[in-house]
């Protein structure tokens, strides 16, 4: 296992600044405590205070980073992974994947956080309707498109294709290596034969109590 490490105080400065920097603002707890309260939502396990969140909007898309770091102590959350998810209303369309505490944690943060705000910025209009399309699961294990349905057929398109080139070279790069570790990982998975993405399937981001809330 890579190394864990706690980020320390000028290096989450730097996280936070470069999120507000991209045009994240930071959630208030009041926020969270809304979305909290109408899911009835329960923390996957204890932690000492709320995980610090950074959202963005737009295109009626909003990008959340969780960071793993606490509001109250100042200090970081027992999980180590933090994620970069893309939801419309209480529908998750995007998850990043565990973004884990080890050297490059702050750049890896940063580099999905803009991911995800390509995501919304570029979510592109159907050719078809000029609707917007939606990002929808493929088959293959962390596979995504963009989509619109429509009665003699689904218009489809690469999640990539319309933002790619307007990504930093930053976080092409991040993207670039998790493309090829996916890769390698199926590989591994395939030769054993095995599924990949069943740890996905099991794990829980929240266990909600008041699923007849959900937006
Ligand atoms: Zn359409």
């Amino acid at each position: 296992m890579p190394k864990k490490f706690l980020p320390q105080e000028d290096q989450i400065q730097e996280l936070f600044r470069s999120l507000a920097f991209l045009g994240f603002h930071q959630m208030a707890d009041q926020d969270l405590e809304k979305d909290f309260q109408r899911l009835g939502l329960e923390e996957p396990r204890f932690q000492e205070g709320r995980e610090i969140r950074f959202s963005y909007t737009n295109n009626h898309y909003e990008c959340l980073v969780l960071t793993t770091i606490l509001s109250s102590f100042n200090n970081a959350a027992i999980s180590d992974a933090a994620w970069v998810i893309v939801r419309t209303r209480d529908k998750k369309v995007f998850t990043s994947p565990r973004l884990h505490r080890t050297k490059y944690f702050v750049l890896r943060v940063i580099a999905w956080a803009e991911i995800g705000k390509a995501l919304c910025d570029y979510r592109p209009l159907c050719p078809e309707c000029n609707g917007y399309m939606d990002i929808e699961k493929g088959k293959q294990y962390r596979e995504y498109f963009w989509e619109h349905a429509h009665r003699d057929g689904n218009q489809k398109m690469k999640l990539f294709e319309p933002l790619y080139q307007n990504l930093s070279l930053l976080a092409q790069s991040f993207y670039e290596r998790y493309q090829m570790q996916l890769r390698s990982y199926q590989k591994k998975l395939q030769a054993k034969g095995l599924e990949a993405g069943r740890a996905a399937k099991a794990r829980r981001l929240w266990n909600i109590q008041r699923p007849e809330n959900v937006k």
